[in-house]
């Protein structure tokens, strides 16, 4: 092995997580910083693709993230006024064969939860704010606001897209604020009337928005985001609460269901889309970065929390390795991650442009050519987006 026996991470959120229970797999000790008072995720709905379900399979925690998951039958793509069907790829019942695991949706705090329950509670410190990083001698340093210093062999910033570790190793850069802001909301699947919201991860297609509706909590919640151009909202709190009529407004020309679906959700929360183009280098000596801290993406593929899944893959695996020093696994970790997330981060910023044209003649065209592929191809993604799908972090190299 690479001579890690600790590794310190910042950030409990997914990808932290998921890194943890990776490198604990690994034997590596593991103590976790996170700044907030209490563990948890916000109240919203995340997807995971095969892709991540591979690389939680090969942790051993599918079974415990899968209690209270739900598996769509479909992708679909809806027209926003008419509610017709543009475009359609059967998941549940295919994904499995075709990728090697399912495709599902979860409630952001049961996938949490999930995650906790392989991380002994020992191993996380809360109330621990990262204020800066540096290399001593080859061991990693961490520096909290409260004056203390951690050492380790490994530090891992996993905080997030104002990574405090990403600033102390490259320097300030402010996230890009993408000129999308976002409206999110829960509903119980029984407020509902039924055939309202199928069973399908579906993505209403609109001139400068886009709204995703899917069914978290094993079906019993219907989650839905509501992505839309603007420039006057850079907030980026993911708990700011607004009143239904803002949505209502803008959404006035939208399908009936959309306005129900608002209508019934008894809480609405806003926030501003924000990311940052790809990174030349995620690792500098024992320190590297990992999900959104090296890569944060807009949400129009869902594949954030994906990518920061396989990272913390990828990252015990290449520590493992006998034959590397620890720095040259993490420059192992960053050869194999960066180009694959970098690619992501930039299809999910194209995926923004071409669901919400607003030229008619441009929407017209596009919705031809995904009836000609679907034609010619009925299994294929509309979104074509396989090679997201079909990666397997697991089957790169031998453990
Ligand atoms: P975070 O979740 O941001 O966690 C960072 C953690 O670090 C937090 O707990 C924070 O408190 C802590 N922290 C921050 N700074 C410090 C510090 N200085 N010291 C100590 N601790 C610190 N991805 C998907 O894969 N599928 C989806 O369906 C999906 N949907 C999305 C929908 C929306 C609307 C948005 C905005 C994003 C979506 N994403 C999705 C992306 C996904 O949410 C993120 O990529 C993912 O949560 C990133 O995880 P992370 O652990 O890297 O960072």
């Amino acid at each position: 092995m690479a001579k890690v026996r600790k590794a310190v991470i910042v950030g409990a959120g997914l990808g932290g997580l998921a890194a943890a229970i990776a490198l604990r797999a690994r034997g590596i000790e593991v103590e976790v910083f996170e700044q907030a008072a209490n563990l948890g995720e916000v109240g919203a709905g995340v997807q995971l693709s095969p892709n991540a379900m591979k690389a939680l399979r090969a942790m051993g925690v599918e079974q415990d993230v899968l209690a209270d998951a739900f598996e769509p039958q479909r992708h679909v793509v809806r027209s926003w006024d008419s509610g017709r069907e543009v475009s359609a790829t059967q998941m549940k019942g295919v994904y499995a064969q075709q990728f090697g695991a399912g495709y599902y949706g979860f409630h952001r705090a049961d996938l949490h939860a999930a995650l906790l329950k392989s991380v002994p509670l020992a191993c996380i410190r809360l109330d621990a704010h990262c204020t800066g990083v540096q290399s001593r001698g080859g061991t990693a340093v961490l520096r909290l606001a409260d004056g203390s210093e951690h050492e380790a062999d490994v530090l891992v910033g996993a905080d997030g897209i104002h990574s405090a570790v990403r600033e102390s190793l490259f320097g300030p850069e402010s996230p890009r604020f993408t000129g999308v802001i976002c409206w999110r909301g829960l509903v119980p699947a029984e407020s509902l009337s039924g055939g309202l919201i199928a069973p399908d991860m579906t993505a209403w297609f609109g001139p400068k928005s886009t709204i995703v509706t899917y069914y978290v909590r094993g079906g019993r919640v219907v989650n839905w985001a509501a992505f839309c151009e603007a420039d006057d909202w850079r907030e980026e709190s993911w708990r700011i609460a607004v009143d239904h009529g803002e949505v209502i407004r803008t959404y006035a020309q939208w399908h009936p269901s959309i306005r129900t679906l608002v209508e019934k959700t008894d809480r609405l929360y806003k926030w501003a889309l924000h990311d940052r183009d790809p990174l030349k280098a995620w690792s500098r000596g024992p320190v590297t970065l990992l999900g959104d801290a090296a890569h944060p993406m807009l949400p129009y593929l869902a594949q954030g929390a994906c990518m920061a899944i396989e990272d913390g893959y990828v990252l015990a695996q290449q520590l493992n390795r006998s034959d590397l020093t620890v720095e040259e696994a993490l420059l192992a970790y960053q050869k194999e991650r960066l180009p694959r997330t970098a690619r992501v981060q930039k299809t999910s910023r194209e995926r923004a442009r071409v669901n919400q044209l607003t030229s008619p003649l441009a929407r017209l065209r596009r919705d031809l050519t995904y009836a000609w592929n679907k034609f010619r191809h009925p299994e294929r993604h509309t979104y074509q987006i396989e090679w997201i799908y079909g990666h397997d972090v697991t089957a790169s190299r031998a453990a």
